[in-house]
């Protein structure tokens, strides 16, 4: 369930196997893309935009500059692996993307979405996002003033919003509501300090942007890393009451909101039926048992 720390670590490992070599060949597992053929275009660069990513390819003959859109959605991935490794997994059934370098291969697994779009049309498909926390242009002046247009807005609906902040996913929501003290129901307009409020999850997607554990206590042991996300009905790390979950949003579009009814102050649902208790026995999603969060 990747955020923008994933998505931008994704990022770097392609631009770093891709960029400057040529590609030898290309396949798109993908409907609209089937008989696309990048091989001969050399690899300008990968970026990620929020929870996007745009990996550029040069003009081809007559063919323009590309931009090849993926979004990982709920469990894509990008691994790299080296070209005519036996071993590779880019036979495997999810597999949706190949980009072949002579030395690297980038494999797309599971990916949520794939467009080749021009180059220069991308704003047509990240142009729309706000602010990117994890992007070389970061504006939180502007972050703050999306988060704060509708003030009668649940807190953690417009965190998970794309268009106030880019890479926000409802890890980061559930923590970041949880450190304002605020639940994910509460209005905007009870954030105190939102400048402050902006650069704290600015700073916990950065904090995280190199490492593969998502950390926002302060504290890396397992268990210990994270104060309300995926950790219903575990007693709080900072009151010991217990951890709940529940919806926020309405569907299809709901997503799975956790807090700490002790610490956060603001509206919370009542009991809606969802299973009170950790996702896994590690107290991170995706471990298995009843149900999965949904980002
Ligand atoms: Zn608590």
């Amino acid at each position: 369930m990747p955020e923008g720390d994933v998505v931008w670590r994704t990022a770097r490992r392609l631009d770093r196997a891709l960029t400057g070599r040529t590609l030898l060949s290309s396949e798109l597992r993908w409907p609209s893309l089937a008989t696309v053929d990048l091989s001969g275009r050399a690899v300008l660069g990968t970026v990620s935009a929020g929870k996007h990513l745009l990996t550029r390819v040069a003009a081809g003959g007559e063919d323009p500059p590309l931009t090849l859109h993926s979004h990982l959605r709920m469990e894509g991935s990008w691994y790299v692996e080296r070209t005519g490794d036996p071993r590779g997994r880019r036979s495997a059934s999810g597999t949706r993307a190949v980009l072949a370098t002579p030395e690297w291969t980038a494999v797309g697994h599971k990916l949520g979405m794939l467009d080749l779009v021009p180059t220069d049309g991308e704003h047509e498909l990240v142009g729309h996002l706000g602010p990117d926390l994890l992007g070389p242009g970061w504006d939180p002046v502007e972050a703050v003033r999306r988060l704060t247009e509708d003030p009668d807005r649940e807190l953690g609906a417009a965190l998970l919003d794309q268009r106030v902040l880019a890479g926000v996913g409802t890890f980061y929501m559930a923590e970041a509501c949880f450190l304002a003290r605020l639940t994910p129901w509460a209005p905007v307009a009870r954030v105190a300090d939102p400048a402050a409020f902006v650069a704290l999850v600015h700073r916990l997607l950065d904090l995280n942007k190199d490492r593969a554990d998502q950390v926002t206590t302060g504290d890396l042991r397992r268990g210990r890393q994270n104060f309300a996300h995926a950790r219903s009905g575990l007693p709080c790390l900072r009151c010991a009451g217990t951890v709940r979950v529940a919806m926020i949003g309405r569907p299809p579009q709901d997503r799975t909101a956790f807090y700490c009814p002790g610490c956060q102050r603001g509206p919370a649902p009542t009991d809606d039926g969802r299973p009170q208790r950790p996702l896994g026995s590690s107290g991170r999603p995706g471990a298995g048992r009843s149900y999965r969060t949904r980002r």
